[in-house]
C-alpha cells in the first residue's frame, strides 16, 4: 500500500545555523513518537549533510529543493542530483511552482531533471498544480494533466513507481487560502485515475499524492482525511517545530 508522507520545504529560509537547530527541534519532537505516516525535510544545498547529520535518518528522510538538468561540469553555481544524493539525501523536489515560473524551469528540463534524479537513486517529489486564472476558466484538470504527461509520462513503470506527486494549486501557495478537502480530493482522484490510465490500477493505488498550498495544523487532519490524499508538501507552516509536528500528528 502506498505510504502516506509530510514532507517540509524550508524553501530559501534560514542560516546553516538557524537550520540546524531547527532539523534538531523536529527530531527531538519525533524522538519515541509512533509515527504513521514518513516524514521528510526539504531544505537548502548547503543545509543538507549538516542536517543529514543531526537527524534520525530511520524517522526523518531529507530532500533537496532542486536539483540540475546537467550531469556534471561547467556549470557555475549548479548542484547535481549526484552531489544531493552525497550529502544523505533521498528525495528532491522538482517541478515547484516558484521554479517554474521564477527560473523558466519547462516540462522538458524538468523530464531531464526526474531522469537524472532516478538515476543518483534520489526520490522525486513532484510537483503540479493549476494557476488562479486556469482553475477560474475551468482548466485546471488539462492543465494538471499536462504537466504530468510531459515530464514523467515517458517513464518506465518502474521508475514512475519511485515518484511521489505533489498537487500544489498555485493560488493556495503561501496565501493563506487552502483548497477545500473536496477540491482537493477531487484533484488527487483525477491524478490517480490519469495514473492508472497510463501504468495501471496497482501503480496508481501505491502511488504518494501530496497535497500542497497553505496547509496548516488546523485544515491537515480534514484534508489527509481524504482518500487520495496521502500527506502534504508544507512550506511556512514547515518552519515552525512544534506546527509541522503537529501536521505530521494529523494522522
Ligand atoms: C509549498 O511551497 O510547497 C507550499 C505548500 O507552501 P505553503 O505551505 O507555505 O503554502
Amino acid at each position: 500500500m502506498r505510504k502516506n508522507i509530510v514532507a517540509g520545504n524550508w524553501k530559501m529560509n534560514k542560516t546553516l545555523e538557524e537550520g540546524i537547530a531547527l532539523a534538531k527541534e523536529i527530531n527531538e519532537l519525533l524522538k519515541g513518537a509512533e509515527l504513521k505516516c514518513d516524514v521528510v525535510i526539504g531544505t537548502p544545498f548547503i543545509h543538507l549533510a549538516s542536517v543529514a547529520g543531526v537527524v534520525d535518518a530511520k524517522k526523518i528522510g531529507i530532500s533537496a529543493q532542486n536539483c540540475a538538468d546537467k550531469e556534471s561540469g561547467a556549470y557555475t553555481g549548479e548542484v547535481s542530483a549526484a552531489m544531493v544524493k552525497s550529502t544523505g539525501a533521498s528525495y528532491v523536489i522538482l517541478g515547484h511552482s516558484e521554479r517554474r515560473a521564477y527560473y523558466g524551469e519547462t516540462a522538458e528540463i524538468l523530464k531531464t531533471k526526474v531522469e537524472l534524479a532516478l538515476k543518483n537513486e534520489l526520490r522525486p517529489i513532484f510537483c503540479i498544480g493549476e494557476v488562479l486564472e486556469e482553475r477560474e476558466n475551468n482548466i485546471f484538470f488539462e492543465v494538471v494533466k499536462s504537466q504530468i504527461v510531459e515530464s514523467l509520462f515517458g517513464l518506465s513503470a518502474d521508475d514512475f513507481s519511485k515518484i511521489v506527486l505533489a498537487y500544489e494549486p498555485v493560488w493556495a501557495i503561501g496565501t493563506g487560502k487552502t483548497a477545500t478537502p473536496a477540491q482537493a480530493q477531487e484533484m488527487h482522484a483525477f491524478i490517480r485515475k490519469t495514473i492508472a490510465e497510463k501504468y495501471g490500477n496497482e501503480i496508481a493505488d501505491n502511488t504518494t499524492i501530496l497535497y500542497g498550498g497553505s496547509a496548516n495544523p488546523g485544515n491537515a487532519k480534514e484534508l489527509f482525511s481524504n482518500p487520495d490524499v496521502d500527506g502534504g508538501l508544507i512550506g511556512g507552516a514547515s518552519l515552525k517545530a512544534a506546527d509541522f509536528k503537529a501536521i505530521i500528528d494529523s494522522f
